[in-house]
């Protein structure tokens, strides 16, 4: 029986092709039986699956397919869809990290995941970029309205909560107060945390809270913003698609709001 791979063609993941028609027991990136490639990048995650990377002009085998990974979440069961973007973060930062950044020596292995400069000792160890997500409301129960924004890279009509990525030497919390400043214009408190998610484009990490409206009226920043509004829960727009922690904030956020069922 041929050992499970995770193999990766440039960003994309190779899946069985009949894996749709599949009510899978096993992740659709476990390919059939006799697939040779010849790997360009090969390495084994921590828990022990190889992972490897093949040329973009490898011809696709028999069976397979070869597909994104934001598209690939809606074939695949979520805990093979994290072990898979998992396997696409480490690939990325064995293939990002090979010289130092200081000196440009090749890098050899040091502790534990890291990696250590021959010639200037720097160290090198696997890191996210760590951006915040905070979904901001103004009220509560059915009468609440929430902080929305647009970027223009999103796509039409769609609008999210408030995101950016931290700076060096910001706590998270930092973060979120500075990014809803600058993006909103408003202060927040009441701040909690929601939640995390590793975030595979191409290396994120994703931290999710959730904060009250404290004072200010909305000036989205016309750099980073296309627009920006407070949203009441029966006229809410186009929401980001199910994969991100942004789309479980807003369904938390619209659940907790309905009020409770009577015991009747
Ligand atoms: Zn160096």
């Amino acid at each position: 029986m041929a050992e499970v791979r995770i193999i990766f063609q440039a960003d994309k993941l190779w899946l069985r092709a009949d894996a749709v028609a599949r009510i899978a027991p096993e992740p659709p990136f476990h390919l059939p039986d006799g697939i040779q490639v010849q790997p360009e990048a090969t390495f084994r995650l921590p828990e022990g699956i190889l992972v490897q990377r093949v040329a973009a002009d490898q011809p696709l085998p028999p069976g397979v397919e070869a597909m994104g990974l934001r598209e690939a979440h809606a074939r695949m069961a979520s805990g093979a869809w994290l072990q898979a973007g998992r396997a696409y973060q480490w690939l990325e930062w064995e293939a990002g990290h090979r010289f130092c950044g200081g000196c440009a020596t090749r890098l050899e292995p040091g502790e534990g995941t890291g990696r250590r400069c021959p010639a200037c000792g720097r160290l090198v160890f696997p890191a996210h970029a760590t951006a915040i997500i905070v979904l901001i409301q103004r009220g509560e129960g059915p009468g609440m309205e929430l902080a929305l924004a647009r970027s223009p890279h999103f796509q039409a009509g769609v609008y999210s909560a408030i995101a950016g990525f931290t700076e060096p030497g910001e706590s998270l919390e930092q973060a979120v107060h500075r990014e809803v400043k600058e993006e909103l214009g408003i202060r927040i408190h009441r701040l909690s945390y929601f939640g995390s998610q590793p975030w595979p484009f191409p290396n994120g990490l994703m931290v999710g809270f959730r904060a009250h409206h404290l004072d200010g009226e909305l000036q989205p920043d016309p750099v980073e913003l296309e627009d920006a509004g407070w949203f009441r829960l029966d006229a809410l727009p186009l929401l980001p698609a199910p994969l991100s922690i942004a789309r479980q904030l807003l369904d938390t956020a619209i659940r907790e709001s309905r009020p409770e069922p009577s015991g009747a």
